[in-house]
């Protein structure tokens, strides 16, 4: 079972700004059109890579960045695929009822997760504002991905990018799991860190997993197999801004070639295969 634990839906046109397009595009070397999952699109990349399920993303910055992906449209891709997504909501905790379009989407929508983008948001992911969503989403029982670390869109709030934010977070609310977005790129090593300090922390390889070098790849899990927090960490992909195939054979190369690794162990079988999705399953229940 493979699944891609970081898919965003939305369409070039329809939801995305041209501005926010260009700047997140840039650093990928693909046009700001490629910022685009239409539906048959992505069916076809998910069977192509060989990926059973994907958690599929909305996006809530429209007090921002002038946009979003609504839950809405999630739901009804979820609703058309059966088995295939997992649909996460998303809300801006700086407007009002925040912590109610949580519960609306989860209990009216069927939304089994949230995502946040809090420096997206100019607002810390610690910040009392989002106490009461975070507090509905523990209470719902449904998981938190949250964006950590550098993002490209000049209106982010660059204050807001480390993992180290979320400590008071995961300590706050301990039955609250919380998936940290990009293992924290580049604070990769404090991410691993607080993982170790919090069994409710989980992480995600999207983006870092795709483009940065394989050794740099591995030597990130060694320090999280060394941490005893591997069996934390999801792999993903951040599509559309990485393809799953490409990831998916890079995953399969950092298994295969102990050449890459700094101790020489590359991921065994059974780690191989959480990763993959064992652990993204194992956290959805
Ligand atoms: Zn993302």
């Amino acid at each position: 079972m493979i699944i891609d634990s970081h898919v965003h839906a939305g369409e070039y046109h329809r939801h995305y700004t041209a501005e926010f397009a260009d700047q997140m595009m840039a650093t990928t070397g693909r046009p700001p059109q490629a910022l685009s999952a239409p539906e048959a699109a992505l069916i076809a990349e998910m069977d192509a890579a060989g990926v059973d399920m994907a958690f599929l993303l909305a996006f809530e910055v429209s007090r921002v960045e002038g946009f979003s992906v609504p839950g809405e449209f999630v739901a009804e891709m979820c609703a058309r695929h059966p088995g295939r997504f997992v649909g996460f909501a998303s809300v801006d905790a700086g407007r009002p009822g925040a912590a109610a379009d949580l519960r609306h989407a989860v209990a009216d929508l069927g939304l089994r997760g949230l995502k946040t983008a809090p420096c997206y948001l100019r607002m810390s992911p610690a910040d009392r504002r989002w106490y009461d969503v975070y507090a509905t989403a523990e209470e719902l029982g449904v998981p938190l991905l949250v964006h950590t670390g550098y993002t490209p869109s000049k209106k982010a709030d660059a204050r807001y990018f480390s993992p180290l934010l979320l400590e008071p977070v995961a300590r706050d609310f301990p039955g609250l799991t919380v998936i940290l977005a990009h293992l924290g790129t580049p604070w990769t090593g404090p991410c691993v860190e607080l993982l170790a300090r919090h069994p409710n922390l989980y992480a995600d390889l999207s983006i870092f997993g795709s483009y940065r070098p394989a050794p740099t790849v591995a030597a990130a899990l060694e320090h999280a197999r060394k941490a005893g927090v591997l069996d934390r960490i999801l792999w993903g992909t951040d599509y559309p801004f990485a393809t799953m195939t490409a990831s998916v054979a890079r995953m399969a190369e950092l298994a295969g070639d102990p050449g890459l690794w700094p101790d020489g162990a590359p991921l065994t079988p059974e780690e191989h295969t959480a990763l993959m999705g064992g652990t993204a399953a194992r956290l959805l229940g």
